[in-house]
């Protein structure tokens, strides 16, 4: 187990799925955790209950509400942006203020929460990203505008690590590839297709995908930053 004993993390976006993994897996290490959630209450109040983390509704496509959420919770050792939006089909026929709000989801808040928690991170402080293999491999029509909010990650990345890494603080991205939540089920309509691009021919575990934010968070991983990494069973292999 990664010992994340005493550390102050923040999740956004941690009440079901991939989100609600890291909320339980670094409570479980022992840091002091809160997350944010929009609509899914009885599952964000569950949540707290079971691991003893703070649950703020908070909506993440806004961005002064994630500037005050992060801002109010600061100093933070580790902030995770998880939340987002996957909006999926025919660029013709997609609605452009749907589209607009998963840019907003997916790349305005990732940005503005890292930067407001790197105001008053201490040295040595975590930021993890979950992005998808879909910011380097997009195999299937109609998924161009998630490809490009989750690619659009990569760069900030790489210019973050630079801006706060002489204080040590990391910056990352974790690239899942299909994983079994609501918005990806194992048994779902698109698990076949998705499987045949896979070395590894199933879904992962949100368990899967916070183990290696654990990893990144904890004490072996400071000197990793500014990296994308992929955790996708060979689906962009
Ligand atoms: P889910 O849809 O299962 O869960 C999304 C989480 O984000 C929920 O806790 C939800 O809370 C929260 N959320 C959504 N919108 C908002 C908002 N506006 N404000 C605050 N919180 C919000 O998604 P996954 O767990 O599957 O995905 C998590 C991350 O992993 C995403 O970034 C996704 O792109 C990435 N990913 C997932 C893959 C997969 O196959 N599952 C593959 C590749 C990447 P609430 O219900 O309360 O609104």
């Amino acid at each position: 187990m990664t010992d994340s004993t005493s550390k102050k993390a923040l999740v956004l976006g941690g009440s079901r799925g991939i989100g609600a993994a890291i909320v339980r897996r670094f409570a479980a290490d022992g840091a002091q955790v809160a997350f944010t959630y929009a609509g899914s209450h009885d599952a964000a109040q569950a949540l707290a209950a079971d691991t003893g983390a703070s649950a703020i509704r908070s909506d993440a496509a806004d961005r002064q509400a994630v500037i005050d959420v992060v801002a109010g919770q600061g100093p933070l050792d580790i902030l995770v942006v998880n939340a987002d939006a996957a909006i999926l089909g025919d660029p013709l026929e997609q609605d452009a203020d749907a589209i607009d709000r998963m840019i907003d989801l997916n790349v305005r808040a990732p940005y503005h929460a890292a930067v407001e928690a790197a105001r008053r991170m201490p040295d040595g402080g975590r930021i993890i990203v979950i992005g998808s293999v879909n910011g380097d491999r997009m195999p299937f029509e109609g998924g161009a505008a998630y490809a490009l909010t989750k690619s659009a990650l990569q760069g900030m990345a790489r210019g973050l690590a630079r801006d706060f890494g002489a204080r040590g603080i990391t910056v990352n991205i974790i690239q899942p590839g299909p994983t079994d939540t609501d918005m990806n089920p194992a048994d779902g309509p698109m698990s076949g297709l998705m499987h045949g691009f896979m070395a590894i021919k199933r879904h992962a575990t949100g368990e899967e995908i916070a183990g290696l934010a654990a990893y990144l968070a904890g004490p072996e991983a400071g000197i990793i930053t500014g990296a994308m990494h992929t955790i996708d069973g060979g689906f962009g292999a």
